[in-house]
């Protein structure tokens, strides 16, 4: 569902609440000229909101990491997303593990509906949360599936 106009550079999506960058897109990542180069859109709105990010430290969109059903890659919706509160500081380290730990594949997450095993053993064997594997039992990731 697209949502009403809140600036020229983005929409609010009122499903999902993130805010989707129109402007200049690369990757699927929003960019912004600002300060006479190209920048992140979504480091631009975390850190008027925020302050500057920590040089060891990078963002890494909630709004992502808990929508188990996004294809990832440059299919990505959340990319673009601006919204500050979607977005999490987090080592290097944190966001590759946590983009690995997300992508499930259809067989993955039908043997988790499947399974018989606590949601923690499932969640330390497929490399995603708790909750994850929660939301995935209860039909609530992964709806097309069910
Ligand atoms: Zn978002
Ligand atoms: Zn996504």
């Amino acid at each position: 569902m697209r949502g009403r106009h809140n600036s020229l550079q983005y929409l609010v999506n009122l499903a999902t609440g993130c805010w989707e960058w129109n402007l200049v897109l690369s990757s699927g990542y929003g960019y912004v000229w600002h300060g006479g180069r190209l920048r992140k859109a979504a480091i631009i709105y975390w850190e008027k909101k925020n302050g500057p990010i920590p040089a060891n430290k990078e963002l890494d969109h909630v709004c992502h990491s808990s929508d188990l059903s996004c294809p990832g890659g440059v299919a990505c919706r959340h990319r673009r997303c601006v919204n500050p509160d979607h977005l999490e500081l987090v080592t290097h380290a944190e966001n590759i593990h946590r983009s690995r730990g997300t992508k499930l594949t259809i067989e993955q997450v039908l043997e988790i509906r499947q399974s018989n095993k606590t949601q923690r053993s499932l969640a330390r064997q497929f490399n995603v949360s708790n909750s994850n594997i929660c939301r995935i039992k209860s039909g609530e990731a992964w709806k097309c599936l069910s």
